[in-house]
C-alpha cells in the first residue's frame, strides 16, 4: 500500500523526517535535527531507504545526517547550493545527487517536479507523481522579497510547513518595526543559508546602511555571481550593487546596523559581539529561539529585541495553498496544535491527525503497472 509515514515533525516545531512509500520505493524526504539541539527523529522502525530529498540546509531539516547509516545506502538529492551547505564529512560526495531548483527530474526512477520555495537560497519543495500526488513543501514562504517561490502542482496530500500556525500578519508590515529598532545601530542576528541578504536588501531599500558578516557576504557573493536561477537577474544585480558600495567594515562598531550569524547567537560574528555587549551593542533575534540559546537567556532577561520576519508561511497563505493545490489531505507540519485553532477548523477533515497516512489506489495505468 502507497503511504506517507510521519516520522518527525508532527505536533510541534520538531525536526523533518518523512517518508513516502509509493511504487515500490522508499523515500525519505529531509532528516533534519532539533531545532531544540540535540532532538532527533527516531529512526528505529524506518529500515532501509532507497533516497533521501533534502528541501533545504537549515538544521531541523539536514542536522541528523549523521544517522545515514541506520537507513541503507542511499543517495541523497538536493540542489547545489543545499549540498554547498553541508560538509563532506557529514555527506561524501559520491553520495549526492544534484538536483535543479526547479522543473522536472526523477528521483529513483519516480517522475518528480520541484520548484523553489522561497525560504532558503536552493531550496526547493518537491511534488512527487502518481497516488493523487504528494506535494511535499519543506519549509517555504510567498512573501520573499528576494527568494522567488513557484506555484507547485495540483497534490491529493500536501505536508506543509505550519510554523506560524495561525499567526497572518504581513512580512511588509515587519520590516519597518525591524528598520525603526536598527536605526541608532543593532545586530540583527540571522541564520547562515537564511535571511541574511534579504534583510541587508531590504533595510538598504529603507536608506539604513546594513552591513554583512563575513557568513553573509559570502552568502550575497555567490548569489551575485550564480546564475543557477536560485534569484532574478535583477536581484543579482541590486545585490553586486550593495556589496560593491558595503564597507569592509571589520571594525565592528555599536552604531551600525549589523547583519550577522548565527540566529541565536550561538557562534559566528553574532556570538563576538555578544561578548562586547558592555561596548552598547544592542540585539534583535526574528526567529524560532530554542531553550537553552544565547538569544534566549538575553531575551528573557529583556536584555535584547525579539521581532520576528516573516520566512514561513502566513495563516492565508497556507489556505491559499491547500485551495490552489485541491489536497485533500494535509500535513500541518512543525506547529503545536494549539498554535493553529482557525487552521485546523478551516482544514476540517483534511487534517492529517494521524502519523500514518494511507494514499489513494493510483489511477494513471502506466503508473500503476510499474508499481
Ligand atoms: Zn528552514
Amino acid at each position: 500500500m502507497a503511504k506517507l509515514t510521519v516520522v518527525s515533525g508532527q505536533g510541534g516545531k520538531l525536526p523533518a523526517a518523512f517518508l513516502l512509500e509509493m511504487h515500490g520505493r522508499r523515500i525519505l524526504l529531509d532528516l533534519g535535527e532539533g531545532p531544540q539541539p540535540g532532538v532527533k527523529p527516531d529512526l528505529s522502525e524506518v529500515g532501509s531507504v532507497d533516497a533521501i530529498c533534502l528541501s533545504h540546509a537549515h538544521i531541523d531539516h539536514v542536522g541528523s545526517l549523521d544517522l545515514v547509516g541506520q537507513l541503507g545506502s542511499p543517495l541523497v538529492f538536493a540542489t547545489g547550493q543545499t549540498f554547498g551547505l553541508i560538509p563532506e564529512a557529514v555527506l561524501p560526495l559520491e553520495r549526492r545527487l544534484q538536483l535543479p531548483v526547479s522543473g522536472k527530474t526523477e528521483i529513483s526512477g519516480l517522475p518528480v517536479i520541484v520548484g523553489r520555495n522561497g525560504h532558503a537560497p536552493g531550496g526547493i519543495w518537491f511534488h512527487f507523481a502518481g497516488h493523487g500526488g504528494v506535494l511535499y513543501m519543506g519549509d517555504w514562504s510567498a512573501e520573499s522579497l528576494l527568494l522567488p517561490f513557484d506555484e507547485p502542482p495540483a497534490a491529493g496530500c500536501l505536508i506543509t510547513d505550519a510554523s506560524y500556525g495561525d499567526f497572518d500578519e504581513a512580512l511588509s508590515s515587519q520590516i519597518g518595526a525591524i528598520a525603526d529598532f536598527a536605526a541608532p545601530g543593532a545586530v540583527l542576528c540571522v541564520p547562515a543559508g537564511g535571511r541574511g541578504p534579504e534583510m541587508i536588501l531590504a533595510l538598504n531599500g529603507l536608506g539604513l546602511e546594513a552591513i554583512a558578516c563575513p557568513v553573509v557576504r559570502r552568502e550575497m557573493q555567490s548569489l551575485a555571481s550564480e546564475d543557477t536561477g536560485t534569484i532574478s537577474a535583477e536581484s543579482r544585480a541590486a545585490i553586486a550593487a550593495l556589496l560593491h558600495a558595503m564597507p569592509r567594515d571589520e571594525e565592528w562598531s555599536p552604531n551600525r546596523v549589523i547583519v550577522a550569524t548565527e540566529a541565536n547567537a550561538e557562534t559566528g560574528l553574532a556570538a563576538q559581539l555578544l561578548q562586547r555587549r558592555e561596548e552598547g551593542f544592542r540585539f534583535l533575534f526574528s526567529g524560532h529561539v530554542p531553550a537553552q540559546t544565547p538569544a534566549w537567556d538575553m531575551l528573557q532577561r529583556d536584555e535584547a529585541r525579539w521581532l520576528r520576519w516573516n520566512v514561513h508561511p502566513r495563516l492565508q497563505d497556507t489556505m491559499d495553498l491547500v485551495t490552489r493545490t485541491g489536497a485533500e489531505k494535509v500535513v500541518a507540519a512543525f506547529v503545536r496544535r494549539e498554535e493553529m485553532p482557525r487552521l485546523e477548523q478551516w482544514l476540517g477533515g483534511r487534517l492529517c491527525r494521524t502519523r500514518i497516512i494511507p494514499l489513494p489506489v493510483d489511477r494513471d495505468p502506466l503508473l500503476k503497472a510499474a508499481e
